[in-house]
């Protein structure tokens, strides 16, 4: 692998008006502009990799500074210097000794680095000419392991344990993957039931979804109870008893609120209620957890956690039943295999978060991933979905019967074409022209 360093990185606000037709509304972010920060690395070689992190419009701009100030430390290394040793590399970006005064390792920073790492994710996998899941899968365990900064963690996890974990999961592997290829990796969608939708697009949407073939359902709430009640039962007479709902309240409320409210919604039986309140607050979520258990309800968070020690001490406080990481939330595919090593061992199930823009192309790699070499089980398994943008995007997610097919394209499923970011880069492209002139 000499394909040079790198000599370039280039960094865009992308913005897409989303919030002109409700689409992502929840219960606390009321008017999202799905946006994306757009890394390009290039190398003097030829070779490209390109990243993303998700935002939700305002604010890109302070990610686009970070990922600029981050770009000294991109710059002049080769690829192979990078990989060869990752966990080094990882540290050098997030303990860098001034800039993690601006983290450490959580918020616009970390928002930034997965940026660049993904970037380099995608430049890797393109250089091995395989698609990233794929070159995760092929990787001996010693060197996924060393893609991962274990510090913090080895009160829960240590690398010899995650080696045992990796080193279990080689029995059947092969035909995990052949079945995957075939099969593809079980999804459920949101794409039906945001908060802003009225009853009737909600019904018309589900009903189409239904005929898709889709089995489980993601619904909104936290607004408003009597909506709730009604938007839940709706959803639940549609899609019948046997099929599985979920429910996701962003943050909404206090810990004995959550409580109350979800208890009130019991009877729809939702597998899971979604960031019931801070995410921040570990221990909130454990008492949540303990008081909705015996309800059948389990807790789900991660989309907004820090890193992987957050999802540490979740583990260890019994605070969640479902793993939801994210792609570029975190550092990238290095710190998501630490928390999805730390979820095998605490025997908690990953159920990714996706939507957004790119969220859905770039996290089914992980979830491939996680079952063939890590999970080797389904149950209660699957990844979010959400159908929209996936048009920008040069090797969109492929659906087939609810399930997300393996992507054959070397890369990370990053690259976006390039008039999309053209017209929709914020404030210059052509898109936000015309919607800023008529304000
Ligand atoms: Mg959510």
């Amino acid at each position: 692998m000499t394909k040079g360093k790198i000599t370039k990185l280039s960094v865009s606000d992308v913005r897409f008006p989303t919030s002109l037709e409700q689409h992502g509304s929840d219960a606390m972010h009321t008017d999202p502009d799905y946006s994306v920060v757009y890394v390009v690395i290039e190398t003097d070689g030829g070779l490209k990799g390109y990243g993303i992190t998700f935002t939700i419009g305002r604010g890109t701009e302070i990610v686009v500074c970070a990922v600029e100030a981050l770009s000294a430390l991109v710059i002049g290394k080769s690829l192979e210097d990078i990989v060869s040793d990752f966990r080094s590399f990882y540290r050098l970006l997030t303990s860098d000794g001034q800039m993690r005064w601006i983290g450490p390792e959580k918020g616009v920073i970390q928002l930034a680095t997965a940026a660049i790492l993904n970037a380099i994710w995608d430049m890797w996998a393109r250089a091995e000419g395989k698609p990233l899941w794929k070159l995760l899968v092929d990787m001996e365990p010693r060197q996924l392991i060393r893609c991962i900064d274990f510090r913090y963690l080895s009160d829960a996890l240590t690398e010899q344990e995650a080696l045992e974990i990796l080193e279990k999961a080689k029995e059947g592997k092969q035909q995990r993957e052949e079945q995957m290829l075939k099969e593809g990796y079980p999804a459920y969608t949101t794409s039906c039931a945001w908060l802003g939708y009225s009853d009737e697009q909600l019904t018309e949407l589900c009903s189409a979804a239904l005929a898709e073939g889709w089995t489980k359902f993601k619904v909104k709430v936290g607004a408003d109870l009597q909506d709730d009640i009604r938007r839940c039962s709706l959803i639940r007479k549609m899609i019948g008893p046997e099929k599985t709902l979920m429910i996701d309240a962003n943050q909404r409320w206090d810990v004995a609120e959550a409580i109350t409210w979800v208890t009130k919604l019991a009877e729809f039986r939702p597998l899971w209620i979604e960031e019931p309140t801070c995410p921040d607050d570990i221990l909130g979520h454990a008492a949540i957890s303990k008081a909705l258990a015996p309800l059948g309800i389990g807790v789900a968070t991660g989309e907004q956690c820090h890193n992987r020690v957050m999802f540490k001490q979740f583990l260890q406080a019994s605070a969640l039943q479902f793993v939801q990481i994210d792609s570029c939330r975190v550092g990238s595919v290095n710190e998501n295999l630490a928390t999805i090593l730390m979820a095998a061992k605490f025997k908690v199930p990953v159920c990714p978060h996706a939507g957004g823009v790119g969220l859905c192309e770039l996290v089914h790699h992980l979830s491939i991933f996680d079952y063939i070499s890590v999970s080797a089980s389904l149950d209660n398994r699957m990844c979010e979905y959400v159908d929209h943008l996936h048009e920008h995007f040069k090797s969109p997610t492929l659906i087939r019967n609810a399930h997300y097919m393996p992507p054959k394209d070397p890369g990370y499923s990053t690259e976006m074409f390039e008039e999309s970011v053209k017209k929709h880069q914020f404030p210059d492209g052509e898109v936000w022209k015309s919607i800023l002139e008529k304000k």
